[in-house]
């Protein structure tokens, strides 16, 4: 029978040895956070992309409706609204004497933008910081729109932070998802932003036309490698009213299943714990008008707290395969805030940490993993 402590368990100081008994597997368990600064997103859907890609649907992700083209030369008339709307909750938050939030903008490729639109934007970041309402903004655009001369200017502008919507590097995917761009480009994108001087997000999106799990196994690391300090997984599915659902409805495309997206997204959250990298989102967030338009792929309400379980049994797993360990039974010790995701959803992953000789969980504030293998 399972049973869970609230102490640190006996020998946890103890150093390891794969063979003594008693000995102690310890897992450095820190899980990397960007910043404390709340973010208050702007949203501009399809705003500066040149084309629509074949996954994309901003309007029912981000519960916006698309902006219309304004004016040549002018700003479109609900972008100004938007910002409007953006400055109010601003606002409304150093009234109520909270700090200094950031702001972003989602949605489109803020790189591409057109100049006035540009140029309104970035007019009401500058106006947000002089004024302490924010401390810093993030954009989020394309790999293949980034050049020194923009970046230079977000710098300038006090941008901190670019989201590069990378997708994959692998060729293969990026070709028959029609990105326009091949590996090199996106990984010269990530270069660029680093030389910049700005922070490096990448978003991946495991699943995607002509993807594998191999594939987003080798985006997780191509990106740290090249230097991202956060990341976003977004499983890629079908939605109406895109160009993917009109091939998946021809049979020229099948989403993940929900078990493979797990298991692919349990391994990439573990190399970026590992690598002291935050993953910031895993799925898009839950839009009623994103419900309403699914048609296909591995969606989860809970899929945050399925994928850090498996990171984390799968971590386990490792340790103990590495130290060659074929004892029946082992105690761990748990950071407290593992206490809302060890089991998975509705404990499924109960059974399989029993079936692995689990019979103890102490929790503790120290951020680390001790397997105890004995002795307990
Ligand atoms: S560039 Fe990004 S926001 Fe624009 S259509 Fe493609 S995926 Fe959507």
């Amino acid at each position: 029978m399972l049973q869970t402590f609230f102490s640190r368990p006996p020998h946890s100081g103890r150093s390891f040895s794969a063979s003594a008994p008693g000995s102690v597997l310890t897992l450095p368990w820190h899980m990397p956070r960007l910043s404390k600064a709340c973010v208050v997103p702007v949203f501009l859907p399809f705003g500066g992309c040149h084309a629509r890609c074949v996954f994309c649907a901003q309007h029912e992700q981000t519960g916006q409706t698309p902006c219309p083209p304004g004016a040549p030369g002018g700003v479109r008339a609900d972008l100004s609204a938007v910002l409007a709307a953006a400055r109010r909750e601003l606002e409304s938050r150093a009234a109520r004497g909270l700090p200094p939030a950031e702001t972003a903008f989602y949605g489109g490729t803020f790189t591409a933008l057109p100049p006035a639109e540009m140029a309104a934007c970035l007019h009401f970041a500058r106006g947000a910081r002089n004024g302490g309402l924010v401390t810093s903004f993030r954009v989020s655009t394309r790999p293949d729109r980034v050049d020194a001369a923009v970046l230079e200017r977000l710098r300038g502008e006090g941008c901190g932070i670019v989201e590069l919507g990378v997708q994959s590097f692998a060729e293969h995917a990026l070709a028959a998802s029609r990105r326009g761009y091949d590996r090199s480009a996106a990984l010269e994108a990530c270069a660029r932003v680093r030389a910049a001087g700005l922070r490096l997000g990448v978003q991946l999106l495991p699943g995607m036309p002509g993807h594998s799990p191999a594939d987003f196994a080798a985006d997780v690391r191509l990106a740290l490698d090249a230097g991202a300090e956060m990341l976003r997984f977004y499983p890629c599915l079908v939605l109406e009213g895109t160009e993917l659902a009109r091939i998946w409805r021809g049979g020229g495309y099948a989403p993940w299943p929900l078990d493979v997206t797990l298991g692919a997204l349990a391994h990439a959250w573990l190399a970026a714990l590992e690598a002291g990298v935050p993953v910031i989102r895993m799925g898009l967030a839950p839009e009623e008008s994103l419900a309403r338009s699914l048609l296909a792929g591995p969606v989860d309400p809970a899929l945050g707290c399925r994928v850090m379980g498996r990171g984390l049994l799968l971590a386990v797993r490792r340790a103990l395969r590495r130290a060659q360990e074929d004892r029946s039974s082992f105690a761990v010790q748990l950071p407290v805030a593992a206490q809302g995701y060890v089991w998975g959803a509705r404990r499924e992953l109960r059974p399989v940490w029993e079936d692995m000789g689990l019979e103890r969980i102490f929790w503790s504030r120290e951020p680390v993993v001790r397997i105890l293998l004995s002795g307990i």
